[in-house]
């Protein structure tokens, strides 16, 4: 994994940005951590929505704040991203 030069930048606590927001209903995507190992520390501050948090040692993922974009799971082997709704679409599908 390739550590990567990143600007410090005044962070606040996960969602302290976003304390409102319930970005639910925009994903077609959800990340899900399938390897704890296999996140880079710095993942957390790449999120746009703060939805990562680190807490005794693991990651957790908002459901609540992820608005499901995809860069954590671009940024770390122990992410991918999984359909958000994976039942019947309809008729034609
Ligand atoms: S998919 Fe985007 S918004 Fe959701 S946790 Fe990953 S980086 Fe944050």
């Amino acid at each position: 994994m390739a550590f990567k030069s990143v600007p410090v930048v005044p962070a606040g606590e996960a969602g302290a940005l976003a304390a409102v927001a319930d970005n639910r209903n925009q994903r077609l995507r959800r990340p899900e951590i399938s390897d704890q190992t296999q996140i880079d520390p710095l993942t957390p501050l790449y999120c746009p929505d703060g939805a990562i948090a680190l807490t005794a040692g693991r990651y957790a993922i908002s459901e609540r704040l992820c608005k499901g974009c995809g860069i954590c799971a671009q940024e770390s082997p122990g992410i991918r991203m999984v359909p958000e709704y994976t039942g019947p679409r309809g008729i034609l599908n």
